[in-house]
């Protein structure tokens, strides 16, 4: 049971904009309940009482799906430029000084080869603390050799998505191309008969829902994510009618054919071993 909120109002650090509050409590955004932290980290960033997802960190992902230990990471020293000394609010190569420092990531995307449950798979991720996951030039030129690796090695290939911001504007047409180099890249994996398993968690939008992340022989989703080209007020504001309810959410989705399943994040691991499995790769 959730410890009555009021009693602890004191002891509850507000949920910063992004990335992982500190303290020994968390509130759901879900259902507003106080949910001891430790819990919350044991079921992977589930409410225990609602199912809420709660976000989850590129590295911490890696250990909630990959084998302990197994995860050899690729391209990691690729750091981002600013070929247009782009400037918006601040400079943009001060804004990745400051989010490499809060996430401890280079950039926004982290790939690899790990073990699942005992099968060797090519893992990306796309972290949404780091500039809303948006993708730059690092993030498609990582995927892109991931998906390239994959062919080489034969290994079935699994990318996560969790990215608010789609392309990255700040890298303005460089940011752009990469959706069309990772599309080509996974062609090229289809043609050589690979699997591509694509996951959608919350929020999957813009320029990355517009490629690879809709380019999985297989797209699972977790539950309750927002996922989407365009958000629904810029939609709202545009066609100026009624959005249905639950209108980009993972459940409108699978109902809409645009996604194959709907997966829970614990049994996100057994589902990919078994899909592996059952499709032979
Ligand atoms: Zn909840």
């Amino acid at each position: 049971m959730a410890p009555n909120p009021s009693n602890w109002r004191n002891m509850i650090q507000e949920r910063p904009k992004r990335g992982v509050p500190e303290g020994l409590w968390r509130r759901c955004p879900g259902c507003q309940a106080t949910i001891f932290r430790k819990e919350a980290e044991r079921r992977f960033g589930v409410c225990p009482e609602c199912d809420y997802h709660w976000y989850v960190s590129a590295r911490d992902r890696i250990g909630q799906l990959l084998d302990e230990g197994t995860f050899e990471e690729w391209d990691a020293e690729l750091e981002p430029a600013d070929p247009l000394n782009f400037v918006d609010k601040a400079p943009y190569r001060d804004k990745l000084k400051q989010e490499q420092a809060r996430t401890g990531l280079k950039d926004a995307a982290v790939t690899g080869a790990g073990m699942i449950r005992a099968r060797r798979v090519a893992f990306g991720v796309t972290d949404s603390a780091f500039i809303m996951g948006s993708m730059g030039s690092v993030v498609g030129e990582k995927l892109t050799r991931l998906t390239e690796r994959a062919v080489e090695q034969h290994l079935p290939l699994i990318i996560v998505s969790g990215s608010g911001g789609g392309a990255r504007m700040h890298e303005g047409m460089l940011s752009l191309m990469q959706m069309a180099k990772i599309s080509a890249a996974l062609a090229r994996y289809h043609s050589a008969g690979g699997l591509y398993i694509s996951v959608l968690t919350n929020p999957t939008m813009g320029g990355v829902a517009a490629s690879f992340a809709s380019l999985g022989d297989l797209i699972f989703a977790e539950p309750r994510a927002l996922i989407g080209f365009a958000g629904p007020r810029t939609i709202k504001a545009t066609i100026r009618i009624e959005l249905p309810k639950g209108f980009q959410t993972s459940e409108f989705l699978l109902e809409h054919g645009f996604i194959d399943r709907i997966v829970p994040r614990q049994n996100l691991k057994s589902e990919i071993a078994r899909t592996i499995d059952y499709c032979g790769k």
